[in-house]
């Protein structure tokens, strides 16, 4: 986006890269000769600031920009004052003290035009939300969370400096943090089966650590899994393609517990994978939480055995997966001894891609797994 406009409004108000920093400067930028591409261009940056800024702690409020912000209007509009601007009124700090108290004195002394000061700081003053007012006023003390954090310190590098660099993945990982910030209906599902609080920070990190051994297509459908969308029997029930029965056992409903783990069409499965595996984790357990979830080392950090642990996990669920699929589609019907046979085939096909890729430690602990079996 051309410099020129993202200055635009720059020398009105005092302040670098204005339009960046305020949340609707519509009406503004609607004043100037800003070409209708770039005008909507700052609009949507504006409407991201919006969804994903976070005004909670005292220092958040106080930090605030009063003009063109979307939160602080009068009869619906925002303010935009630009001479005080100009004098260095800019922001919620510059008109109240941390506690909440309006700076008359010190606006007095530095806006030029003095007989307007106390209608103007009225109308700042009605027009800051409640909720700021409050925080101001309260004594409790501030809490951020780790990902709020992250993403503070994302979108002050984003917005540091004169160059700016704006990446797709830079933008993703803000809106991401909002959408995170609610459980999905699929996460709260799992919390209410499995009957456990979930820190899914934690199981997408497993899930989408960089050196994962996993194959793309595994990571998806685990991730599918956990959103609970994957299509089957009983979800299709629901919009009427499906009479929501297993086309393995023929006899329960299939959701995704009984798909993976519960269906007897899946026997032992999942105690000969934990057979497999012993030698890294003596009393593994893959239960459904694990298998939905991931496994955990003991100590719950993610380490080489998880990777490997996961990578197998997943190429059972994957498999299982397939298996079904060509029960229902192909009418190829088989048993678990073959299908247990073919996930030792594709392992070891995986072995032989780990060792060409020199992933020699891999490589040693799939030998491990293969004296197992
Ligand atoms: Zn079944």
């Amino acid at each position: 986006m051309p410099r020129t406009y993202i200055k635009i409004l720059d020398i009105k108000y005092g302040m670098k890269q204005f339009v960046l920093h305020v949340t609707n400067s519509s009406e503004e930028i609607n004043n100037t000769a800003t070409p209708l591409f770039y005008k909507e261009m700052i609009q949507a940056w504006q409407k991201m600031k919006r969804i994903t800024e976070i005004v909670k702690t005292r220092e958040d409020v106080l930090n605030q920009i009063i003009w063109c912000n979307e939160q602080v209007k009068i009869n619906g509009k925002v303010l935009s004052d630009s001479d005080w601007s100009q004098n260095g009124i800019q922001r919620i700090k510059d008109v109240m003290n941390s506690d909440g108290k309006m700076r008359i004195e010190y606006v007095s002394q530095i806006v030029k035009v003095k007989a307007e000061v106390m209608l103007k700081l009225n109308r700042i003053q009605k027009a800051i939300p409640r909720s700021w007012k409050e925080r101001l006023k309260s004594s409790e003390s501030d809490s951020v969370g780790k990902q709020e954090l992250k993403v503070r310190k994302l979108t002050q590098e984003i917005l540091k400096g004169d160059k700016i660099k704006v990446t797709e993945k830079s933008i993703y990982n803000v809106l991401m943090h909002e959408v995170n910030a609610q459980k999905s209906t699929g996460e709260l599902r799992w919390e209410e089966i499995l009957n456990i609080e979930i820190e899914w920070e934690t199981v997408y990190r497993e899930l989408n650590r960089k050196d994962s051994i996993r194959e793309r297509k595994e990571i998806d459908f685990s991730w599918k899994c956990i959103q609970n969308v994957v299509w089957t029997e009983q979800k299709l029930k629901r919009i009427g393609q499906s009479n929501g029965i297993c086309s393995r056992c023929g006899i329960e409903e299939e959701d995704l517990e009984h798909l993976l783990y519960m269906c007897e069409c899946n026997e032992n499965i999942w105690s000969i994978v934990e057979q497999w595996v012993k030698d890294f984790d003596d009393d593994i357990k893959i239960s459904l939480n694990v298998i939905i979830l991931g496994y955990r080392s003991k100590d719950g950090n993610i380490n080489d055995n998880t990777n490997l642990i996961n990578m197998i996990i997943d190429s059972v669920k994957w498999k299982i997966w397939k298996w079904r699929n060509d029960i229902k589609y192909n009418n190829d019907w088989c048993e678990i001894d073959r299908i247990i046979r073919e996930i030792i085939g594709l392992l070891k096909w995986k072995k032989e891609q780990f060792h060409r890729m020199r992933k020699d430690k891999v490589v040693a602990n799939m030998e491990i797994i293969f004296n197992n079996m």
